[in-house]
């Protein structure tokens, strides 16, 4: 089976990508909703998270509140990392269940979504790596808008991540999002069109 990892910047229109990839057909592993599902209540990761930052991050009824826990960790290099300590294994397990799964059913190209596939330590776990690239401006304006931010807190969560710039170097193919939605459509329907045939 051929792992394609799919990543981008903040803000560059990777979720557009994976959900244009879901509508053609392309099985999407959503390395997000499996961290979301690993900080779940009651479990281990969510119990670890507790003990390291305590009741502050946590909802009245023991949820995670992640917006406050991304406060914390955006502004923290060092406690980024050791979130990263705590989750990345968890996720990791659960991408492996999910990608033996998938090769049960006899796909042989999987599409891996995950935002941070540059800066964590995943790129072993991929084939090859498909980047969406908007230009800086637009990736501001897109965070600001879609998650409510003003454009201090917008521009810490992009400073965060590596450069898309730099990012599109690792690139086997670089998703150009600089355009309209339709013509973000074409190229992955073209991409994923290629990888299914050269599969
Ligand atoms: P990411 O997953 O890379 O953080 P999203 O796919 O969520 O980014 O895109 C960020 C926001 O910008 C979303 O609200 C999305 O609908 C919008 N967006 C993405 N690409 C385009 C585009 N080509 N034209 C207009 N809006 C877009």
């Amino acid at each position: 089976m051929r792992v394609v990892g799919l990543t981008g910047g903040i803000g560059s229109g990777k979720s557009e990508v994976s959900r244009i990839l879901r509508e053609l057909g392309a099985p999407v592993i959503d390395a997000d909703a499996l961290t979301h599902q690993c900080q779940e209540r009651g479990e281990d990761v969510w119990r670890a998270v507790w003990r390291r930052y305590g009741w502050g991050v946590l909802s009245q009824d023991g949820e995670l509140l992640r917006r406050k826990l991304g406060h914390v960790i955006f502004r923290d290099a060092a406690e980024r990392e050791a979130l990263n300590q705590i989750v990345h294994p968890a996720v990791r397990q659960k991408i492996r269940d999910r990608l033996n799964d998938l090769t049960v059913l006899g796909h042989r190209v999987v599409v891996l979504d995950i935002p941070l596939l540059l800066e964590g330590d995943w790129r072993e776990g991929v084939d090859e790596i498909w980047v969406v690239y908007s230009d800086p401006d637009q990736q501001l304006a897109r965070v600001m808008q879609r998650d409510h931010l003003g454009s201090e807190e917008a521009q810490r969560r992009i400073a965060a991540q590596i450069p898309l710039a730099d990012k599109i170097r690792y690139a086997d193919h670089v998703i150009d999002n600089q355009g309209s939605l339709s013509s973000l459509r074409e190229q992955v329907k073209q991409l994923w069109h290629n990888a299914r045939t050269t599969g």
